[in-house]
């Protein structure tokens, strides 16, 4: 879902929409629209750049899902609507040629769109209303000239409906009346049915599911979900069509909701409009109500709507021919200063804010970790709008508990949920840059391949330590360039290798002989660094027993790669994940000059230091360093003794548990309680919760974790600027279930917590690093796809 880019090139969820009536040109009646064959439609949609993907027919008309939006073909009518960067109007001379085939000529054509989301993308004429009218009007021939247009809508903040209205006089056609809505913002919970997760079934459940199917509960339905997200929807019911498009990636999320018929008295405007409010909770909704006879406005005060909505313009315009149009705006009401305010700025402003917010807003959250040079604030405040990231007080845990908390009561939610402080991850990524200035962090994207992270840390200037070609994308995507990759997997599947090759990034870790003809065969121009074995006997995690050339092998491992024309460039360990130990760092240096000083004896260009991963969880300690025991100080010394010249050498490290795992914490809600009482025994509890050790908490298994939690405090009970605490609760040593139907899949062993109910919530901090990434969906409980919410905490906790 987090497939974020930055810079963002982001998708265009608004519309363009053409609905063109015919008239018989032919004295004993003309042809049906609906008899054009399909190569026919397919060569129309060819010219607009879509196609179709899926279609439905009922008596009166024919509806067709496309890649971009929807056509519905009558016989004397074709409503036609493109998203994206489409050319809707370049379909126009085409379909009129058709028409006029089956001797139909074009007698009103009504053209109409929102603002977009991102104009810039736009291709010419869609960046400006009057060169889309101007080129209508030539299309349309004699038609054309009697063309008018308007722009509804403040042109102060850009909330625009443009419509453009021909109409032959003297033609006649039957009333059309059409609804529509469009909506940014999506509240990320309802946006969440329309991603295609591994636990999608069919595009019928995600209808059920989103609550479109009981919106049209009479209309025929044909509906499809795109990969990796994204839906669309038309639906038939007599001569009245209804189609529904959503986007639902954060960052630029859009719904567009139309109603379209010769008489809309079976459907209640008012309370359409309430539904599809409350369906999408969009930040942002504008309605557009146009029909072709005169005098039918609509007034928007009647209508009851369920959200925080609140009505900003409306607008009403009477067609030269006949008809009219009502146009009204609205959005939620202006949410605090700071932060918060970046991600409120309206995408349909052209994103223009929101693709530059103020530098002053990311300065002030880094205090008291100031930006380092170098590091663009823009780039930073773009990325933390694109995630809509909200400003919370501190990095606390009760301040992160009292977000949860208005996200679980504000959006009703029951899964299990992530909060990720991006604020977190930026005061680590320069407390790490503070404590060991000579090296730079590859953040190991395996650890957790949340996007918001990922964008951060490459909007802070971090490179990345990747696996697959997967990771290398996602990293790519993120706005890192390849030359910032490492691609430490020191045995990589040949396709890796050559997807390495083909996306530029050259250079790698190898710890074998068959590794290097690997590298010979598909990527012989790469960089390699060889990894040598060295432990921390005490971390968590041990990978010695998988990777790292012993010091025997190393003198042929070179000579290896001399023969295949492998450029050795440095030398790269990692002593394991969870190291405590300085001594492990030092000795780990220290090998690893020798093995610098046999390739340069040998001729190699040694000149990369890599000093892996394996360094715990971040903390920032009161003085704003970091809480990584004497390991700093350890790398710097070794460095200083063994490879003093800093121009000779560069460093780099590939931390993973150090950036993620302090940033995300997780919320799951309780499912199931019981209590125990064997006489004799002290009494305990059992709860179940809604994910477990098959989800994010594989962690106790894989990463041998040992987790905590505590209860989420009710919205009237979060602390101040203290830790969410349970005194005065009397506490009783209680086990955590997960959801699955395993006696292994088991949380929490005689944990202390108090006496809590079904609906009441459990928070389980330090949950970034190693969870997530190994969760799967077994029993059919999908906790692979747990959302993500993103805070960005003005400061460490004080
Ligand atoms: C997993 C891994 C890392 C990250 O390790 P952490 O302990 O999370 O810092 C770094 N490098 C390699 C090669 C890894 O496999």
């Amino acid at each position: 879902m987090a497939s974020e880019t930055f810079p963002a090139p982001a998708f265009e969820g608004s519309e363009k929409r053409m609905e063109l009536d015919f008239c018989s040109t032919l004295a004993g009646g003309a042809g049906d629209l609906r008899s054009l064959s399909r190569q026919q439609l397919d060569a129309v949609l060819d010219k607009a750049s879509c196609c179709i993907v899926s279609s439905r027919s009922n008596t009166v008309f024919d509806s067709y899902v496309l890649s971009e939006s929807s056509l519905f073909v009558y016989a004397d009518k074709v409503v036609l609507k493109t998203c994206g960067t489409t050319r809707l109007l370049d379909a126009v001379p085409l379909l009129l040629e058709l028409a006029s085939g089956l001797g139909l000529a074009c007698s009103r054509c009504k053209y109409s769109r929102a603002s977009f989301l991102f104009p810039d993308a736009q291709p010419a004429p869609y960046t400006d209303f009057n060169a889309e009218a101007a080129a209508l009007q030539s299309a349309l021939g004699p038609l054309g000239s009697y063309g008018s247009m308007a722009v509804l809508g403040e042109a102060a903040t850009g909330l625009q409906w443009h419509i453009f209205m021909a109409e032959l006089p003297g033609s006649t056609h039957p009333p059309t009346y059409s609804l529509e809505i469009c909506m940014t913002e999506l509240c990320p919970a309802k946006a969440l049915p329309f991603f295609r997760t591994e636990d999608f079934l069919t595009a019928a459940a995600v209808t059920t599911r989103s609550g479109i199917a009981a919106l049209l509960p009479q209309a025929e339905v044909d509906d499809f979900v795109f990969e990796p997200c994204g839906y669309s929807m038309n639906a038939l019911q007599g001569s009245t069509l209804s189609t529904i498009h959503v986007t639902p990636e954060q960052g630029h999320s859009y719904a567009s909701f139309e109603l379209s018929g010769p008489c809309l008295q079976a459907f209640s405007i008012s309370g359409t409009v309430a539904k599809v409010a409350e369906m999408f909770n969009p930040g942002h909704m504008t309605v557009a109500l146009s029909t072709s006879v005169d005098g039918h406005g609509w007034d928007l005060s009647c209508t009851h709507l369920p959200t925080a909505l609140q009505h900003r313009a409306s607008a009403h315009h009477r067609h030269a021919s006949s008809g009219d149009t009502t146009f009204h705006s609205l959005r939620k009401p202006a949410p605090p200063p700071g932060l918060h305010a970046l991600r409120s700025v309206d995408h349909e402003m052209g994103g223009e804010l929101s693709r530059c917010p103020s530098p002053m807003a990311v300065t002030s959250l880094l205090s008291p970790c100031p930006l380092l040079d170098g590091q663009s604030t823009t780039a930073i405040a773009q990325v933390l709008a694109a995630h809509g990231a909200v400003s919370i007080p501190d990095g606390s845990q009760s301040a992160i508990d009292a977000h949860i908390r208005r996200l679980v009561t504000a959006h009703d939610l029951e899964d299990p949920l992530y909060v990720v402080d991006l604020g977190c991850v930026m005061r680590l990524y320069n407390a790490w840059q503070l404590a060991m200035p000579r090296v730079h962090p590859f953040y190991a994207v395996k650890c957790n391949t949340d996007g918001g992270m990922i964008a951060l840390l490459a909007a802070m200037g971090a490179g990345f330590d990747c696996a697959s070609e997967a990771e290398v994308k996602a990293v790519l995507s993120a706005g890192a360039g390849p030359d910032r990759i490492v691609y430490a997997n020191a045995c990589k599947r040949p396709k890796d290798v050559r997807a390495a090759a083909s996306l530029g990034v050259n250079l790698t870790t190898f710890d074998t002989e068959s590794e290097l003809h690997k590298l010979r065969r598909w990527h012989p121009s790469t960089a390699a660094l060889l990894r040598v074995r060295a432990d921390d006997p005490a971390a968590r995690c041990q990978l010695g027993n998988k990777y790292g050339a012993e010091m025997e092998q190393v003198p042929s491992l070179l000579q290896a790669a001399q023969q295949l024309g492998i450029n050795v460039a440095g030398v790269s360990f990692h002593v394991g994940s969870g190291a405590t130990n300085p001594a492990a760092f030092s000795e780990a240096i220290e090998l690893a000059r020798t093995v610098f000083d046999q390739g340069l004896a040998m001729g190699f260009d040694m000149h990369i230091l890599d000093i892996g991963g394996g360094f715990c969880g971040g903390s920032i300690l009161p003085d704003g360093s970091v809480a990584l025991g004497d390991v700093p100080v350890a790398v710097n010394t070794a460095l200083a003794k063994h490879f003093p010249d800093e121009g000779a050498v560069r460093v780099i490290a590939e931390p993973g548990r150090y950036f993620a795992e302090a940033a995300a914490s997780l919320a799951c809600m309780i499912i199931g309680t019981r209590d125990i009482r064997s006489t004799g025994k002290a009494p305990t509890r059992d709860y179940w919760i809604t994910d477990g050790l098959y989800g994010s908490m594989n962690c106790i298994l894989y990463d041998h974790a040992t987790l905590s939690a505590h209860p989420l405090p009710p919205n009237n009970n979060i602390k101040g600027h203290h830790d969410a605490g349970t005194e005065g609760m009397l506490l009783v040593p209680s086990t955590v279930f997960g959801p699955t139907c395993d006696g292994l899949d088991t949380v929490l062993h005689d944990y202390p917590l108090p006496s809590l109910e079904n609906g009441d919530w459990l928070v389980f901090p330090n949950m970034g690093a190693y969870t997530l990434v190994g969760a799967c969906n077994f029993n059919g409980i999908d906790v692979a796809h747990t959302p993500v919410f993103y805070v960005c905490s003005a400061g460490r906790p004080s």
